[in-house]
């Protein structure tokens, strides 16, 4: 063979290869989701690959051809998508944003990449363009549930509760008068019970529409359950707000409200009305006396309007009583723990257990949390209430961990008010001290409203926390999702989906698609997730499917005395 031949079957061979090559990254960027642009800057050659198609309607010959990615974005996305185009001009070698497409309707984020040789000299750049309307739009619903009530438009009550907490701070400042009114529709559960949830629905929402039209600068309004609005106003200068406001709505009732099915209903309303400084200083207690209030009115009868006052006042004196009760509970030891077994998902080992407190009365009987913990949180006997539970916990913590010799995480349960005592960190890491259990080992639960009324004192303290290494769980979330927008501001370690969205995890689609994006959203920021109120099989499957790490509720076990506990934790160490 002479060297022309050689040559030319050298060429061939290299040109084969780079063929193959040349199909080989066609077909695996055209495989890939989404779209990228090549330019060599050493050759000023440009190409896009992918599924281009899918976004632009331009093509791109020459370097120029780059800058036809800004008329293709909307307006507001302009210049920073010009920011990052040129990114080699900054020196910087990444950088994304995310644009609405102008003509497609289309969110994209457009990922730029630039590589540089040994000297600092831009080589190549490579531009991805991904489709990320899904998880726009699943942001935009998030958002949207974080701040409004999806039947009535009206801010829903985690939303509320924070506005009005804004009120209570300025109007403490400012010497002025909160006004906060409950509405609550007569004989509801007449109309729902006789015509139907259909019908009902819609009753509320037309009357949650006719609300918010109330509403202006200094008056805001939300949908605080079933049939029951809550109204507050700002700062009513001592004139007859309430007074006014009360007359748009008796105007409004008079006449009926048309439902789509042409039926007519008249209602009538019972309000409740309690005012800052008056009746309390914080905006969940203002609530709370309002509910009193129109509780109390409507045992007077119905269509009326109720406010809080010092007969009220004499009512809730009773609570007195109670506290103590309560008082001698301690005392006499009254209270025992209750431990909620808690299982990793998949593996169905023991992640660990959550305390919940009884009381067991003088005859033996059992009271709920659920019935003593809010009266307990009112009147303040929540706090030595709640430094037994710490203790008590760990106590008995340290004594299993001896006992059955492996780790697990004790969860507490801590109120609003318990965070609040200066000492509170101090007595939590005594008693890790005192009975010498590690603190990654002990897990504190506290409540989006416990958030939502003081953020960044409650933040400072579990900063605190968390610099001793105590793990901190958000409990009952999705409430509200008042707290989405904190999450990644939050140094937790765990989020507790509330049992409410379990219940209706497998029958609402939008229940699912929320818990789903929680779930996944828990995952990015690299906290755990735990279900609770897991009662069914079908239901662990599928929060096992979308990635739940643990699951607590009855299903697995119910709360269990100590005895019983330890017959789990034997076999838990045998398996
Ligand atoms: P929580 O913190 O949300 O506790 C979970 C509640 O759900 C417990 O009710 C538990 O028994 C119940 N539960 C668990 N799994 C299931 C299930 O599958 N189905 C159903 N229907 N219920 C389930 P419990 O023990 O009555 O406690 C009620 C609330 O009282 C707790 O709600 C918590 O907010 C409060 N609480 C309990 N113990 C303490 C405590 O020591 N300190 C404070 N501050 N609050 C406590
Ligand atoms: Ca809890
Ligand atoms: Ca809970």
């Amino acid at each position: 063979m002479n060297e022309l031949d050689y040559q030319l079957d050298h060429l061939r061979a290299v040109n084969q290869e780079l063929r193959e090559k040349e199909r080989m990254y066609q077909l695996v960027s055209k495989s890939a989701v989404g779209a990228f642009l090549y330019c060599s800057f050493e050759t000023r050659r440009i190409c896009s690959l992918g599924q281009w198609e899918e976004f632009f309607d331009f093509e791109v010959q020459e370097m120029n051809d780059i800058f036809k990615f800004l008329e293709a974005v909307d307006e507001s996305y302009v210049s920073g998508l010009r920011n990052i185009l040129f990114l080699e001009s900054q020196g910087k070698d990444t950088a994304t944003v995310e644009c609405l497409l102008k003509n497609k309707r289309v969110w994209v984020s457009f990922c730029v990449r630039v590589y540089y040789d040994e000297g600092g000299q831009p080589t190549d750049k490579v531009i991805y363009i991904s489709n990320i309307t899904k998880y726009r739009s699943q942001n935009e619903e998030l958002t949207y549930m974080a701040y409004y009530d999806s039947m009535t438009g009206l801010y829903n009550r985690n939303y509320f509760v924070r506005l009005l907490s804004e009120f209570v701070r300025e109007a403490s400042e400012y010497n002025h008068i909160i006004s906060v009114m409950i509405i609550d529709i007569d004989d509801f559960k007449n109309i729902n019970d006789g015509q139907g949830i259909m019908i009902g629905d819609e009753l509320v929402q037309q009357f949650g529409c006719f609300i918010k039209e109330l509403c202006k600068e200094n008056v805001i309004a939300c949908h605080l359950h079933s049939d029951v609005y809550c109204i507050a106003i700002h700062n009513p200068n001592k004139r007859a707000c309430v007074g006014v406001l009360h007359d748009a709505i008796q105007k409004r009732l008079r006449e009926p409200f048309k439902l789509s099915s042409g039926k007519e209903f008249t209602i009538t309303v019972s309000i409740g009305v309690a005012e800052y400084p008056d009746a309390a200083t914080s905006a969940l207690e203002l609530i709370n006396c309002a509910e009193i209030a129109v509780f109390k009115g409507k045992a007077l009868g119905k269509d009326i309007i109720h406010y809080f006052d010092a007969s009220i006042m004499e009512d809730f004196m009773g609570a007195i009583e109670l506290e103590d009760k309560l008082k001698k509970a301690i005392a006499n030891e009254n209270f025992i723990l209750y431990y909620q077994p808690q299982y990793f998902s998949g593996t169905k080992k023991l992640r660990g257990v959550e305390a919940l407190i009884r009381w067991q009365d003088e005859d033996s009987h059992f009271i709920q949390p659920s019935v003593f913990i809010p009266a307990a949180e009112k009147n303040g006997s929540i706090i030595p209430i709640g430094r037994w539970v710490v203790e008590q916990s760990i106590k008995q913590y340290a004594i299993w961990r001896r006992q059955f010799g492996f780790p697990f995480i004790m969860s507490i349960n801590i109120s609003a008010l318990q965070y609040k005592k200066d000492d509170f960190v101090d007595s939590v890491v005594n008693n890790l001290h005192k009975y010498d259990v590690s603190p990654n080992e002990i897990e504190l639960e506290i409540t989006e409203s416990v958030l939502i009324e003081d953020f960044n004192a409650v933040y400072e303290k579990i900063k605190i926390l968390k610099e001793y290494g105590i793990r901190i769980s958000l409990d009952d979330f999705g409430t509200g999702f008042s707290s989405l927008a904190y999450l990644t501001r939050l140094p937790i370690d765990t989020l507790k989906i509330d049992k409410t969205f379990i219940d209706t995890v497998l029958t609402d689609s939008a229940t699912r698609v929320i818990t789903e994006s929680i779930v996944s959203m828990v995952k990015a920021l690299k906290f755990e997730s735990i279900a609770e109120g897991v009662e069914d099989e079908a239901q662990y499957h599928y929060l096992e499917t979308i990635g739940c790490d643990v699951i607590q509720g009855y299903l697995f076990s119910r709360p269990l005395s100590p005895v019983q506990m330890e017959d789990v934790l034997r076999e838990e160490k045998v398996s």
